[in-house]
């Protein structure tokens, strides 16, 4: 019996040295796999800045970057992936995330080929957490470009409570919020709607202290007052009122109440904006947002998916099959909505028209415009719904290629990173998406992933797939 038990013992030590050594050989293997050299032969390329396709490139990538586009370049120690009939993207950005969720959802990004994002409130403790974590390799995530942590806003007995705010009133609370959510470790000021002081000087601090100020325009702040103030971005579309001819008199009335410390009057309803749209007016305010650089996240997904929700669309949404269930559960509706009637969907139609022209002047006036979701709100699948507001954006009169380019090159330029990132070109950090169809035939088709490249590390289809079945 004692000898058996040692035989016992010996064998266990012996596997577990052998454990042992195929855990070094997997490290080993592992890391020489981060620092394998790939070249993907004869692929098409998409040019987001031309807006057009280079076919039979080889690109080659390595150490992170992207070292050569070009053609038949050869390369000894480069595993070679056959690009045929396959189509090259960089990867894409999410410009307007809420990540508060209490697990890391951050995979979703990356297996949706979004490798980029920015945070636009959301607890900053636990986001940065996350990010060392990325930065660390403990766990697959984007790079969080920019995060909010907490917005500005009036006083808010009704807030959000997974996005924390902080309470303005005075231009002292203004300036002083600035300073603490800079100690708090915020890269920008994210203003939902606090009143005119506290907006205005919380404008000049975040100018001393060189950060930007990104957010909503608030109720009481004309687009040129923002824009003035040093706004760099605006988010959602709130452009309407300054594409109507009641614009001055509906600002009047709000500036008038605010120095009065009375209630500002109710706002045009959004059939009086559409009915009163001035195009010469909008063309002004938005010429005057293109010359000072200031760009916009129309993130036309959350009016969208909500009309799914209503209309019972959102529950047949395919990526769903992605979303943990703790979360799924979380946005099942408590009631089943009626169905959505033939009317409701001409108003829903006539909507999105308004919407759609809206777009269309930003870009004709050539303002940059950038994709976010607002992701966090329910049927709003993290990364997978970036794909959504390209097909929305396309939809409103973008041609593909400028949708591209709105979570592309345009973010990369916003956060003026274009010479490392945002377009598929030598010399630029290898984060990519190989795509089996060409998404300037059909913006959809950005979803039709082979694989992503994250810093040059390849995540092939199994990969992915794998990623995504772990966590369901
Ligand atoms: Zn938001």
């Amino acid at each position: 019996l004692k000898n058996s038990s040692l035989k016992f013992v010996n064998e266990v030590s012996l596997m577990g040295r052998n454990v042992f050594w195929s855990f070094i050989t997997l490290l080993l293997i592992s890391s020489s796999l981060a620092a394998q050299d790939f070249l993907i032969r004869n692929v098409s390329v998409i040019d987001v800045a031309k807006g057009s396709v280079e076919s039979g490139m080889d690109v080659l990538i390595g150490e992170g970057k992207i070292k050569n586009v070009g053609k038949a370049k050869t390369a000894a120690n480069a595993r070679v992936i056959d690009g045929a009939g396959k189509f090259l993207i960089p990867a894409l950005w999410e410009m307007h995330s809420h990540n508060y969720e209490k697990e890391s959802l951050f995979y979703l990004y990356i297996a949706s080929g979004v490798t980029g994002i920015r945070d636009m409130g959301a607890p900053l403790k636990q986001l940065r957490q996350w990010e060392a974590e990325v930065k660390a390799g403990k766990m697959i995530g984007p790079r969080i470009v920019a995060a909010a942590g907490s917005p500005l806003n009036a006083p808010n007995p009704n807030a959000d409570a997974r996005i924390p705010e902080t309470g303005v009133t005075t231009a002292d609370e203004g300036r002083t919020a600035v300073d603490k959510l800079r100690e708090s470790g915020a890269d920008f000021i994210k203003p939902y709607s606090p009143p005119r002081d506290a907006y205005f000087a919380a404008a000049k601090r975040a100018r001393e202290l060189r950060m930007p100020v990104s957010g909503h325009l608030p109720s009481a702040i004309s687009l040129r007052e923002a824009i003035d103030a040093g706004q760099v971005s605006i988010e959602h579309l709130p452009i309407s009122l300054s594409c109507s001819s009641m614009e001055a008199d509906v600002m009047k009335a709000r500036v008038e109440a605010a120095k009065n410390g009375t209630k500002a009057p109710p706002g045009p309803s959004r059939q009086q904006l559409i009915d009163t749209f001035d195009e010469a007016h909008c063309r002004q305010n938005l010429e005057y947002m293109r010359s000072h650089n200031v760009r916009i996240t129309p993130t036309l997904a959350p009016g969208m998916i909500r009309n799914d929700i209503r209309c019972g669309a959102a529950l047949q949404y395919p990526t769903l099959k992605y979303v943990p269930e703790f979360l799924l559960k979380s946005w099942e509706p408590k009631t089943p909505a009626p169905p959505c009637t033939a009317a409701d969907l001409e108003q829903q139609r006539k909507d999105f028209e308004y919407t759609s022209k809206l777009i269309k002047m930003l870009n004709s006036v050539g303002v940059g415009i950038m994709a976010g979701t607002d992701n966090g709100d329910p049927y709003r699948v993290p990364g997978f719904v970036v794909h959504q507001e390209l097909q929305y954006l396309v939809k409103a009169g973008l041609t593909p290629a400028e949708a591209l380019r709105t979570a592309t090159l345009e973010p990369a330029k916003f956060f003026g990173l274009e010479k490392t990132l945002g377009s598929v070109e030598t010399g630029k950090q290898a984060d990519l998406v190989l795509l089996n169809a060409n998404p300037l035939a059909d913006i959809s088709n950005t979803l039709r992933i082979d694989s992503v490249f994250l810093k040059g590390k390849l995540l092939d289809r199994a990969e992915l797939d794998r990623m995504l079945a772990a966590k369901k």
